[in-house]
């Protein structure tokens, strides 16, 4: 019979899928895991590469395009070859007893969707998850008796800071934030930032996406709602603090006036490793904090002017329901649209929050647990909708510049 713990991960050629990849290969290898799945984008090289280390039994490109160089790099490999968001579903259809869910945006949805319907463990790293269909989310894992657990190093944080404590006793969760590319900047600079300058980070090495959104603040954004979702707790009990050194990853504050919280270098195989060998703890090939050099550790509160994401994901917070879908789709479609020199730096929040506006008064968007199919829709509506909204902003800047 196979002992092999069975796995599969989605979103394997990024930085998190990355970093995945090396814990497995560390532990073992094919010889510890058998691999079900593996999922990429462009990069087939690295794809295959994975695959043929791991012996995978199936590796999925998301591009059509990308098919016939992959099933070439992996000719006479043994290794099953897809493209294409239907095969990625399919691939998640596949039992695995560990998922990484590792897929930046709203395109790592269905995949964990459809990976958590087998119960087993979702090491979910894809935040939107949590941000666009929280509640289903969820709901979904409670049903299949699967178990989230999280890889955003925050939330592992104040995972491992509750492990034996009851949450009727938590005051407050504190996630921290480096403050990202420009927490030094004159604010008035901000609106000629690059592309560039924004995707520099002072401490984590990340995907460009999510580097650009800790420059913004837009990921503290997506995990404050992240932290609502997934431990259940109030947002005036969730608060953020910067704090450029980037070691205490989040502190839970109990009612007794004491606060636990989590160190550790600045390094995502910590948060992996710990939910891949959850509830066990295994050595790790993470630096050793030596907190004799580092020194002080500093903290203060974000400036609300540098930062105005936080104070609209306090605004979904308040409406629930499909607010989250809107707010994720708006945010990335801005994104979309400053990566590609169509706005600038500081037009981002403004898009979102005018998508947000116009979706408020819409019947469906309040409290409900929207099912997936009402979440897709409008995650696509509100794409096209800021997509429109950053043509119109970005014209206004030439213009003015004009
Ligand atoms: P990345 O851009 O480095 O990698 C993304 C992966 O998803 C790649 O394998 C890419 O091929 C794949 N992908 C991209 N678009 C796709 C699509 N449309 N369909 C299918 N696959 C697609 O991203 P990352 O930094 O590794 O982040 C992945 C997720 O983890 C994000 O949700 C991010 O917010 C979260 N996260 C990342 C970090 C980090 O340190 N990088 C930390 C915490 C949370
Ligand atoms: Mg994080």
């Amino acid at each position: 019979m196979d002992e092999r713990r069975s796995v599969s991960v989605f979103g394997s050629t990024g930085s998190i899928g990355e970093s995945t990849f090396d814990l497995l290969m560390r532990q073992g290898g094919p010889r510890a895991y058998r691999t079900v799945a593996l999922t990429g984008g462009r990069n087939v090289a690295r794809l295959a590469e994975m695959a043929r280390a791991l012996q995978a039994e199936l590796a999925v490109t998301a591009h059509e395009d990308c098919l016939r160089p992959l099933q070439a790099a992996l000719a006479g490999s043994g290794v099953e070859v897809a493209a294409g968001a239907q095969a990625l579903a399919e691939a998640a259809d596949r039992p695995a007893g560990w998922v990484m869910s590792a897929i930046v945006g709203a395109a790592g949805l269905v995949p964990g969707f459809r990976a958590l319907a087998h119960g087993g463990t979702l090491a979910l790293a894809n935040k939107e998850s949590l941000v666009t269909a929280g509640p289903l989310l969820m709901e979904t894992a409670r049903k299949a008796k699967a178990r989230i657990l999280p890889v955003d190093s925050e939330h592992s944080a104040i995972f491992q800071s509750l492990l034996s404590e009851e949450m009727t006793s938590v005051e407050r969760v504190i996630l921290t934030a480096s403050g990202g590319a420009f927490r030094d900047w004159p604010v008035e600079r901000l609106v000629a930032a690059t592309v560039a300058e924004a995707s520099t980070h002072p401490n984590w090495a990340m995907g460009q996406r999510i580097t650009i959104d800790s420059a913004s603040m837009f990921n503290k954004a997506l995990e404050l709602i992240e932290t609502r979702e997934f431990f259940g707790i109030d947002p005036d009990r969730i608060e953020v603090l910067v704090h450029p050194e980037s070691l205490v990853h989040a502190l839970v504050a109990f009612c007794d006036g004491g606060m636990i919280g989590h160190l550790g270098a600045p390094d995502m195989r910590h948060a992996i490793g710990y939910a891949l060998n959850w509830p066990d703890r295994t050595p790790l090939p993470v630096a050793r904090l030596d907190l004799a050099r580092v020194g002080s550790l500093t903290f203060r509160a974000p400036d609300p002017l540098r930062y105005p994401a936080l104070a609209l994901a306090r605004q979904v917070m308040d409406k629930g329901g499909l607010a989250g879908a809107v707010f994720n789709a708006a945010k990335e479609a801005a994104l979309d649209a400053f990566i590609e020199g169509q706005i600038c730096f500081t037009d981002m929040a403004g898009v979102v929050e005018t998508v947000l506006e116009d979706f408020s008064g819409r019947t469906g968007f309040g409290p409900a647990l929207a099912p997936l199919e009402a979440v897709l829709a409008a995650d696509s509506e509100a794409r096209a909708r800021a997509r429109s909204v950053a043509e119109r902003t970005g014209d206004k800047r030439w213009k003015s510049r004009a």
